[in-house]
Formats: structure tokens, sequence, C-alpha cells
């Protein structure tokens, strides 16, 4: 039987277990990626780790989430980040040099090698065929120190493109269907691998925002087979000869398919607050709009923002409206520049921002009390944005672009209509990438050769083994769909606290309880318990560090995200699945047991445990988890686990 391209890339990379769906297997890493948000932990962790040297062929630092300087907890975040980059020999992309995602596809992402990183949409350069997967951060140090990567198998399910994108329907079109017909549960232990007559029609940038945009859909990764749209985009970055072709056997035999006939898509959004939110633009229409942005790691680059400033020559943003360029690297916006597009749009009202993630996190740009913003981002959770009553709005370049000079929610291709003179911009390359090297400093040009920790910068926090008895209070219950910035707001004025955990820990939940920190603490810890998908969005490790720091011992729910998970194992939190009739009986405030001998149980591989209730009553819970990742969570995650290991050998 023929393999899929995932299996593929998989075997080559295997060091334990079978290509089962479902087993446990264990892969080499070849490339790691890190952000300044996720980044200074991952540092902290190598160092704790007692390594000294980076493992992989490559590792790339990058400073995006948080480039602004209100004061000295960034700036000096930055500096620890290159001296650790320059100590242990990673690249380092300087503050405002663009997205981690961009800046990686144009310089480092390669066909057929697996790259591990500490952000969710690591994904995207899945669209060059390299198999790319988010993770949690410590995972990436352990990676780093030349430690496997391990995952379930997941199912891979071929998704078969056919036909063509008719004008105006655009790649972001083809998630948005994907998110459409499957939500954001649909992808969760899948891979999604990309083939069909429809692969050829689309541009390595188009590739790449569908695969930017599968980690909404809560998959494992997304990838598209290699052809001579890879090669081009190579050739154009200056790296053709990391160009090889790769793709699935014809008798490759996927897990599920899904076929999406590409000419059949039109002009889609995302309304608010869920990235599966999907209609026809055509049935928002009309609606004021006050924000436009484009840009993010998802529709960032050069062949997003082109089709905008084509559909704004000659044109101007609608005076009720304010739209906003943010690009995903600085490359994007020098050949923008040069090429005299940015001046065309900001002739036409455009402001532009620095090539950060920046509005994606709430950090500047934050719309207006209850008022509609249309974003090309891939994510519109409630509050992200930065303020609670927000509405924020999920599309393509080109429907923002309507949207900006129309002032409402328009079609673009009724709005071509009603001009009578806009052209479908299609979509274009420029002939050559260059100018982001500068602004990477490579390993051999490091700049510190020791590390430098601000007062910002305080140590990480380590649990004990798990105890035989475990109890406390249910302290908070939550719904479904909890994400990781519900339980720790990405929002500048709590990120810049990412590398010191006490102050951070603060901020635990406090979306949802605001109490919930300082409960916590005087409970001296307890349990949390939680509807469908618990910790769903990013990869972000502080989500499961900060409730460990404040005690938590377990979570109920009914189902998690799988980074998330991973995550709870990694700082020793026991993840506990529930069914929904137990989680409609639990309230919160209610006493929790763990009736068995919690080390022991887990050590055994034990899978149902006794949870009673009040004294009252009792459920029983399931532990789904790896033989590795039961000796993680013993050890009291896998931090003192890997010393652990690393001691004893
Ligand atoms: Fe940055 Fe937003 Fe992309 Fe995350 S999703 S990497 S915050 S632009």
């Amino acid at each position: 039987m023929g393999q899929t391209l995932t299996e593929k890339i998989l075997d080559d990379h295997l060091v334990e277990g079978e290509l089962e769906t479902g087993e446990e297997i264990g892969i080499e890493i070849d490339q790691v990626l890190t952000q300044d948000t996720t980044g200074t932990l991952v540092w902290l962790q190598f160092e704790a780790l007692g390594l000294d040297e980076v493992q992989t062929e490559l590792a790339a630092q990058y400073c995006d989430h948080q480039t602004y300087q209100f004061d000295f907890k960034n700036t000096d975040d930055h500096r620890f980040l290159r001296s650790a980059a320059g100590t242990f020999g990673a690249y380092f992309s300087r503050p405002g040099n663009g997205i981690c995602h961009n800046v990686h596809k144009e310089n480092f992402a390669a066909p057929g090698k697996t790259l591990l990183g500490s952000d969710s949409h690591t994904p995207t350069p899945g669209g060059m065929g390299q198999l790319a997967i988010g993770s949690g951060g410590l995972d990436v140090a352990v990676a780093m120190g030349g430690g496997a990567y391990y995952i379930e198998m997941p199912e891979v399910v071929n998704v078969r493109l056919e036909g063509e994108l008719p004008e105006w329907a655009t790649a972001k079109d083809v998630i948005l269907e994907m998110l459409r017909r499957l939500s954001v549960k649909g992808g969760v232990g899948k891979i999604f691998e990309y083939t069909g007559p429809g692969v050829e029609t689309l541009t390595v940038p188009e590739r790449t925002t569908i695969t930017n945009m599968g980690t909404e859909l809560g998959a494992t990764s997304s990838v598209f087979p290699t052809d001579e749209k890879t090669r081009d985009f190579l050739e154009r970055v200056g790296r053709e000869d990391e160009y090889v072709e790769i793709g699935p056997d014809e008798d490759a035999e996927y897990d599920d398919q899904i076929t999406i006939d590409l000419s059949e898509l039109e002009p889609l959004i995302a309304e608010p607050s869920m990235p599966d939110n999907v209609v026809p633009v055509r049935e928002v229409e009309g609606q004021d709009v006050e924000q436009v942005i484009v840009g993010s790691c998802t529709n960032g680059g050069y062949a997003d923002i082109l089709p905008a400033a084509k559909m704004l020559e000659g044109r101007e943003v609608d005076m009720k409206t304010e739209m906003i360029v943010a690009p995903g690297s600085k490359q994007a916006s020098e050949i923008l520049a040069r090429q005299g597009w940015s001046a065309e749009m900001m002739a036409a009202g455009v402001n532009f921002s620095e090539a950060t993630c920046g509005a994606c996190i709430g950090i500047g740009h934050v719309p207006a009390s209850d008022s509609v913003s249309l974003r090309t981002f891939n994510r519109n959770f409630e509050g992200r944005s930065g303020i609670e009553d927000d509405n924020v709005y999920l599309c393509s370049p080109e429907v923002a672009t309507a949207a900006a000079i129309k002032g409402e929610i328009v079609d673009p291709r009724d709005l071509a209509d009603e001009l009578g003179d806009m052209e479908a911009p299609g979509l274009e390359l420029p002939d050559k990438f260059d100018g982001s090297k500068t602004d990477i400093i490579e390993p051999e040009e490091a700049v510190d050769d020791d590390l430098v920790k601000g007062p910002n910068i305080g140590d990480v926090p380590l649990k004990d083994e798990l105890d035989a008895d475990i109890e406390g209070e249910a302290l908070l219950k939550m719904d479904d769909n909890i994400t990781t910035d519900h339980i720790i707001p990405a929002t500048q004025d709590i990120l810049m606290y990412r590398s010191n955990i006490p102050k951070l820990s603060e901020f635990t939940l406090s979306r949802v309880d605001d109490t919930f920190a300082d409960r916590a603490l005087d409970a001296d810890g307890g349990f949390l318990v939680a509807g469908e998908n618990y910790g769903q969005g990013s990869s972000r490790e502080h989500a499961a560090l900060c409730p460990m720091y404040l005690g938590i011992e377990g979570v109920l729910a009914q189902s998690f995200a799988r980074i998330h998970k991973a995550n709870l194992f990694n700082f020793g939190i026991i993840p506990l699945s529930i069914d929904a009739d137990d989680y409609e009986q639990i309230d919160q405030g209610d006493d929790i047991e763990i009736v068995d001998d919690v080390a022991e149980a887990v050590r055994s591989g034990q899978e149902e445990f006794t949870v009673r209730v009040n004294d009252d009553w009792e459920l029983t819970a399931t532990l789904d988890a790896s033989e590795r990742e039961r000796e993680i969570l013993a050890d009291g995650g896998k931090l003192p686990h890997t010393k652990k290991q690393t001691e004893g050998s």
C-alpha cells in the first residue's frame, strides 16, 4: 500500500512507535521556531535542563508578538532572547522584522523537513511541503536539545481540491469553507493533506493561508505536496537548492476524504466571535464598518496586500472607516514601498503598522466599543481584539478592502458592479524577495555569548511529584470552548509579564472570573471544571503553567484541545475527561476528591478514576494518556521528568 505525504515525512523522522492512527510516535525534529511570548520560557527551560547548545539543524527565535516598548519589560525580554539565541546557537530575528510564520516561510521553511514551534500557527509552511506542528514551549526546548517530539499518530484526511477559484474568491475562502463545514473542532487529531488538480492552481502564499488556518480547525497540521509552484517560490526567495519534490503515492490510503470544488466558492466571512461562524458575504452586506485591517500571519504577505493596493488605486477609504495594513514581514513592507504601492495606499487613506502581531492580540488598533471590525486575521475570539464587546469578522483582503472603500460590508463582486471600473486584482508575486536577512542575526554572527536577564525575567517554577491524595474545591466551572486567551489573556498589559510567572498568574482566568487567582491561592489549589474543547486556541504554555503555579491539581473537562492537554501533562496537572451528565451535576464550589492513589494509578496505567463529589456522589473520570505522558505527569511535569532522566542516564 502506498503512503500519504504525511506518512512519508513522518517515516523519514520516526524514532519510536509505528505509524498506526492513535498510537504514540516519537519523531526527530529538524527545525524549531519560537516567538517572544513563548520564547523566554523556552530558553529558561532549555537552561534549566542543563543544555548548552541547540542540537536541531536550525532554531529560530522571532520577536513579533510584543514589540511595542511601553517600559523596560519587552526590551528586557528581547535582549534576553537575543542573548539566549547567541549563547545557545539560534537565529535571532529582530523586533519589527516580522511575524514568525511569515519570516520563517521566507527564510527557512523547507519541503520534507519537520518543524516544531511554540506557536499554534506553526503549521503555516505546510503550504511548502514541510510537516510543521505547534506545541508547548517545553516540547520545543526538549526538541532543541535533541529529544524526540511525541504525538499520537493523527488521522490523515485528504482534502481534494477540484477546479479553479473564480474571480474574487480566494485561498481565505477555501479555509473558511473548511471551517464552515467542519467547525473549530473538526480537525482535532487530524492532519489535512491537500491533493487534486486544484492544488497546482494555487501559489505558495495561497497554500500557506490555508495551512495557517488549519489551526482554527483544531488540526495537528496541514500539508500540501510540492510542485513547480513550490520551486518557483523557493527561487524567488533565493533558496531553490532546498527544493525537493514530495507528495503522496498514487495508491495512498487516507482515513477520510473531503472534496472542495474551488470553482464553486464565493467570498465568505466569519461572523463574530468564532472562526467557524462562516456565511457568504452577501448574507451580511450593508452593516457599517468602522475598522478594516489587512495583514497578520494569515494574510500579511506581499501577495495578500498587493490586491488591497490595486483595489485602492485611485480610490479612497470611506470617511467613517479606518483602514490599517499590518504586514506580516518587513520584507513585504519593503517591496511594497520600493514598488510605490505603499504610497498609493497611503494616498487612499491607509495607515501602516509595524510588521508584528499587534492588533491580532489586542496590542494596538483596539476597535471602538460595539463596532464592526473586518480583519484578514485567523481568529476572532471574543475579547481578543483588546475589548470585550468587539464584533470582529474574518475575511479575505479583497472583502476587507471592499468594505473599506464602501464603509460597509459588501461582497467585492457587488462593489465591482457598482463602481464599474474595479477589476479583480488576482495574485502576483514579486520577482525577488530580498531584504529581511539584514534583520536576522545568524548564530555565527551572535552579538552575545552569555545570558542577559533583566528584572522582569524570573525563574521557572517547578512542581513536586504527584501525590497519592488529590482533593480540593471545584474553583471554577466553565462552558465549552474555553480558549487559552480566556485562561491567560494575550493583551499587552498582561503578556509583558510572560517571564515573571508569579505576576502573570494574577491574571489567570480573569476574563472568566476576576477573583479566580486570589481564590485559588487562598484555597491552596483545587480543580477546574470545563465543557468541551477546553484550552483551544494558542500553544501558550502559560495557560497550564500559571494554573499550576496557583496550585491547580486537575482539570475535569468533557474534552481537551490537543496542545493544551499536552501542556497540562507538561506542567503536572491531571486532565480527566468526564461525561456530559456528570459535568452538568458538578457545581462550582463542590468538594472534589480523587478516591484512588493517584500517583500509583497514573504510573500503573489506570484509565478510570473514581471522583467523589461533596462526599455525596461519585463519577468516573478517564485519563487518556500514553505511558510516557503518565511518567511525565507523575514526576510533576516534563521539566522535572527530563531532568530526572538526564541525571539518571
Ligand atoms: Fe501573531 Fe496573530 Fe499570527 Fe498568532 S495568529 S502569530 S498572534 S499574527
